[in-house]
């Protein structure tokens, strides 16, 4: 077994990857705060993310694809079944693409993931403990030679995927919640190679603004959370809690976009321009990323 690292930059294509080995993660879900055990698996080359609902009878697969996702507001659900679901499973699959693991089974037994602190750091620890090791298999790569672009119909947000020169996937996250919210304009661009995700986007956690916490909690959601659990930000900056970077916000968008387009089930080289966009647009641009066959050929002629 070869164990790797960080050595997956700069490749065209490359081997399909899995864990070395088993790792566990127990926590409670951020919505619902059900204490939860996921444990991801090593897999074979061609199985991708797939859950598996261990507590359900007949431990129901759901694929981690964007066909099965469902619509859902402010995080990302997958569906096999009406009782097959798996929640909030973006930060979970930022982690693995981030670090660029392509096949893993998750044995879960709850339907949300563990939260943590609302970052991926935690996974990515984990899954770097347990290590990264290569298939015998290619992987499905995919470096877009066309723009492909997603918007809402008020034109107000967008996500647009443009061809890149590198072999990974580029995103640049503008972040703007309007002058009144509390929360600074911010710009950031990442390039998603393991180190620099794992480095530079893996910890920065989600935040919420202090009148959607309250809401969400008068709905039931997330009511086991307090300022120290989650960043919440109010008219006059973050309440009882610290930033870990100035702009950790716009950083947690893009981990959020790494995490949705690995629903596209491939694995992205392109340049990903981000306008305020959110779950929903993640997801239709990993659907129409889906759909698309390697096209690698006319990427020398992008300037
Ligand atoms: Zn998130």
């Amino acid at each position: 077994m070869e164990r790797i690292t960080f050595n997956l930059q700069g490749a065209r294509s490359r081997l399909q990857t899995t864990l070395c080995k088993p790792v566990q993660f127990t926590g409670r879900g951020l919505f619902h705060g059900i204490d939860v055990t996921a444990t991801l698996l090593p897999a074979d080359a061609g199985t991708g993310v797939v859950f598996r609902r261990v507590d359900l009878v007949g431990e129901p697969d759901i694929p981690a694809l964007c066909n099965y996702v469902a619509t859902v507001p402010r995080r990302t659900v997958l569906a096999a079944s009406k009782s097959a679901t798996v929640e909030t499973v973006e930060h979970l699959m930022a982690a693995l693409a981030g670090l660029g693991v392509d096949n893993c089974l998750i044995e879960i037994n709850a339907p949300e993931v563990p939260a943590f602190d609302g970052s991926c750091r935690d996974f990515c620890d984990g899954i770097l403990e347990a290590g990264i090791q290569q298939l015998d298999v290619e992987s499905d790569f995919l470096h877009v030679d066309h723009v492909v672009n997603v918007r809402t119909s008020d034109g107000r947000q967008s996500l647009t995927m443009r061809p890149y020169l590198h072999s990974c996937l580029a995103i640049t996250y503008h972040l703007d919640y309007g002058l009144n919210s509390g929360v600074a304009s911010q710009v950031f661009s990442a390039e998603i190679t393991p180190e620099y995700f794992y480095q530079e986007i893996s910890a920065a956690r989600t935040f919420v603004l202090e009148s959607e916490i309250k809401a969400l909690q008068s709905m039931g959601f997330g009511r086991h959370l307090t300022a120290k659990d989650i960043v919440v930000i109010g008219d006059d900056g973050v309440l009882d809690n610290e930033l870990r970077w100035s702009n950790e916000g716009v950083r947690h968008k893009i981990l959020d976009c790494v995490g949705d387009l690995a629903l596209s089930g491939k694995i992205l080289a392109g340049h990903v321009t981000a306008y305020r966009s959110g779950h929903h647009l993640n997801h239709e641009l990993a659907g129409k990323l889906s759909t698309i066959r390697k096209c690698d050929s006319s990427i020398r002629n992008v300037a």
